[in-house]
């Protein structure tokens, strides 16, 4: 793999009815009807999405949990899978390194700093050839992939399906859209949000850097594009 580092993303799965069914909780709540009941009442997007966003911005956020939504991911690589596996709330399945043994020259991701850089981009291809050329060394010999991949690098690529509930999409979004967070976890996450507004625009000002729901920047080392929380006396 040389050049395509881009990741590639795909929702694969959300609930037709996503703001009838974030509705009906919220309705259910309080309302002294049943919840089918609720369901069946209305159809009128702008009457569902007034109360969504009322409950949504009062924090209620337990309304939201209903709605679950897959991803499919690949030519990422495993140093941004494993930032994205350390959110307790969703659900992988990752290609696996025991199961799957490299035949010939891995994938790998080339970050764009090393992209860049022609004399340090060499020095990286040729690394990822001469791990290549050990691993397969291992495996010849009758090592196990599962033991082989012990000199697989954090740049080898891989594939993940990721399952998450919308507040924790929501959260996801918040934490790695923000400039602090890695740049491939940050394109990775821009394209799962840019998917799922595709198909439920309403969803757009809330899949943001946490900094544009706070109103001010909560991290030590602020990127300036908003007032840090000791400037807004937050
Ligand atoms: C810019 C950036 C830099 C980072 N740098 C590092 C680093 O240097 N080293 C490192 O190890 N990690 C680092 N991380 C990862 C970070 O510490 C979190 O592990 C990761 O972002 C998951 O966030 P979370 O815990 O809020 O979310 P999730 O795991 O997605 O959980 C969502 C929310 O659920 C609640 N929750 C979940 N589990 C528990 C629990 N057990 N107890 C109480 N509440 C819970 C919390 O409110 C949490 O915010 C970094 C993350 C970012 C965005």
């Amino acid at each position: 793999m040389d050049g395509n580092n881009k990741p590639v993303v795909n929702l694969i799965s959300k609930p037709e009815n996503m703001i009838k069914t974030i509705y009906t909780a919220c309705r259910t709540c309080y309302s002294a009807d049943i919840p089918i009941n609720i369901y069946n009442s209305t159809d009128d997007e702008e009457k569902m999405l007034k109360l969504i966003e009322r409950v949504i911005s009062s924090g209620h956020y337990s309304t939201i949990e209903h709605i679950q939504v897959t991803f499919a991911i690949s030519n990422v690589s495993r140093a941004c899978t494993h930032q994205l596996v350390r959110h307790r709330h969703m659900s992988f399945s990752q290609k696996s390194q025991r199961y799957v043994k490299e035949k010939g020259q891995f994938d790998f991701i080339i970050p764009p700093t090393i992209e860049r850089n022609p004399e340090l981009k060499e020095k990286f291809l040729d690394f990822m050839g001469q791990i290549s050329k050990l691993y397969c060394e291992f495996t010849e010999a009758g090592i196990p992939a599962e033991d082989a991949r012990a000199v697989l690098p954090n740049a080898a690529a891989s594939s993940i399906v990721a399952s998450l509930n919308l507040r924790e999409m929501i959260h996801l979004a918040n934490l790695r859209l923000c400039t602090r967070a890695q740049y491939e976890i940050r394109t990775m996450i821009k394209m799962m949000c840019e998917a799922l507004v595709a198909e439920e625009p309403w969803l757009k000002p809330y899949l943001v850097p946490k900094c544009e729901r706070l109103g001010y920047c909560d991290e030590d080392k602020s990127c300036g594009r908003m007032p840090t929380r000791e400037k807004q006396g937050v």
